[in-house]
């Protein structure tokens, strides 16, 4: 395509507020364009980039049998007060209510919908095993957006349903998900790290998160780098033991009553862990609470972290809640933990029957008797996707995109406005092709031309000038290594074809 027909603008100066890598390239590039805080339009250039992610993302589900639906966006809030993330998930969760008064949902994902569909369709175990999937546009209300495409209220997500006959069918599908994944993502080129991680407000027990490492990231990750151990700061253990200077911290659930932690001194508890020990969510009491930790109100859950040395008073419990930190024992092999900023691209999850039964899907098993099947779901940010490779693969220059995602494989540009380099490089777009090659026929600067390049960071940069045509061709530069060749037109057309 030529830029001079294409609906593109390449900026030199972004707003502070773009802190991070991705967030300055995604707005200096022109790939999208803020409308409000965590909501950006994206342009014909992000589109493409898009739709190749798409298309990856199908292939891969598809390979295993997965099959595309379209889940609705508003549902009827009956289906999310019936599963009780109505009423336990905060603000994020869109509430409103349709012309005849009746609460409704903006889906924020779609567990509750999957299942009702389930209901709808699979009624014999003979339909078991089914994966579905779609891929489309959610909105969540978060607090704090950020990072440009990173952390979004809007945003384009693939997410994924499984319905099995048992546990040991889902275990099955959910070792063959992990291996789609790690595929996904290494033809994306991104270098992931699977870890555990907490399955918060999701229900599920076993989960694993796909994360990149990055500065801009804002998951905490622990990772050994002798064992490759790896988890979620919610969730990593440790082999930290007999430390015996304690503190007793307070916790309040939603319904404030308190739950009282042992902890080493200056440690936090996991969240995740303590509510796991308490069988409660908790958060952090703010302030002092009306007691002393030698005297909780009766009834009160008290649980001593596994890492101390002092035991539990009667009616308490010991339980590894500690949030892990940078330097603590790697639970594998006792090397330092490193303490690593990452980007969460995607997640799995073992859902078991919660959603299942909570909205009575069940099927006919194969001796007649009803079959509540087990249920596994996959997630993966599609707009993030776009933030995160552009987060593994930058420079001081700009983007520097994997061919599999690119939205053109060659930047062409011509220096000179002379007719011999005019026709050399017209020659060389008309065989190309405005489907691979992005023609900067603008009649800007060379250094402005060159500078866009590596901004916009095709694969690869055709540059036609009097010196190249000197020098027997034209200029052929790969926009990754740096690497630079002359190379004949015809042979210049033939490599890039
Ligand atoms: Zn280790």
């Amino acid at each position: 395509m030529r830029w001079s027909e294409a609906l593109m603008a390449t900026r030199r100066t972004v707003p502070a507020e773009a802190d991070t890598p991705s967030a300055r390239l995604v707005l200096k590039a022109g790939l999208a364009a803020r409308l409000a805080s965590g909501i950006y339009s994206l342009s014909p250039l992000a589109m493409r980039v898009v739709s190749r992610i798409e298309r990856i993302l199908r292939e891969e589900l598809d390979a295993v049998g997965g099959q595309e639906v379209r889940l609705p966006v508003v549902n009827p809030a009956d289906l999310w007060q019936a599963t009780g993330r109505y009423q336990s998930i905060d603000d994020t969760l869109v509430r409103l209510h349709d012309r005849a008064g009746r609460p409704m949902v903006l889906a924020m994902t779609h567990e509750e919908c999957a299942t009702a569909l389930a209901r709808e369709m699979l009624v014999s175990y003979r339909r078991l095993p089914s994966l579905i999937y779609q891929i489309q546009t959610k909105f969540r209300d978060e607090a704090r957006p950020r990072a440009g495409l990173i952390r979004l209220r809007e945003f384009i997500m693939k997410d994924a349903y499984s319905f099995h006959a048992d546990a040991e069918d889902l275990d099955r599908m959910y070792t063959q998900m992990l291996a789609v994944y790690r595929r996904i993502f290494a033809r994306m080129e991104l270098p992931v790290l699977v870890v555990d991680s907490d399955s918060g407000l999701m229900g599920g027990r076993v989960a694993h998160e796909f994360i990149l490492p990055a500065d801009a990231g804002e998951d905490h990750i622990l990772a050994c780098g002798v064992c490759g151990y790896a988890a979620n700061r919610e969730v990593a253990r440790t082999t930290l033991h007999g430390t015996a200077s304690v503190a007793w911290q307070w916790h309040r659930t939603e319904g404030g009553r308190p739950v009282l932690a042992a902890l080493p001194r200056g440690r936090h508890a996991s969240l995740a862990k303590l509510a796991a020990a308490a069988g409660v969510p908790v958060t952090p009491w703010d302030g002092h609470p009306p007691w002393e930790a030698d005297a909780p109100p009766p009834g009160t859950p008290v649980v001593v972290d596994a890492s101390l040395k002092v035991s539990a008073p009667p009616g308490g419990l010991v339980a590894d809640v500690l949030e892990v930190a940078g330097q603590d024992p790697c639970p594998t092999c006792g090397a330092p933990l490193q303490a690593v900023r990452a980007i969460e691209v995607g997640n799995i999850f073992k859902l078991g029957t919660h959603y299942a039964e909570r909205l009575a899907l069940s099927v006919t098993g194969p001796n007649g008797a009803p079959l509540v099947p087990v249920m596994g779901c996959y997630g993966i940010g599609v707009t993030r996707l776009v933030a995160a490779i552009i987060e593994a693969h930058h420079d001081g220059a700009g983007i520097r995109w994997p061919a599999s995602v690119a939205r053109w494989p060659v930047h062409l540009l011509a220096t000179h406005p002379s007719a011999e380099v005019v026709r050399a490089a017209d020659a060389l777009y008309a065989a190309l092709g405005r489907a691979r090659c992005l023609y900067d026929d603008r009649s800007a600067s060379p250094g402005v031309k060159f500078k866009d390049a590596d901004l916009l960071g095709l694969p690869r940069r055709v540059a036609v000038s009097p010196k190249s045509l000197a020098a027997g061709g034209v200029e052929v530069r790969q926009r990754r290594s740096g690497q630079t060749e002359v190379l004949p037109l015809e042979a210049a057309i033939a490599q890039l074809s």
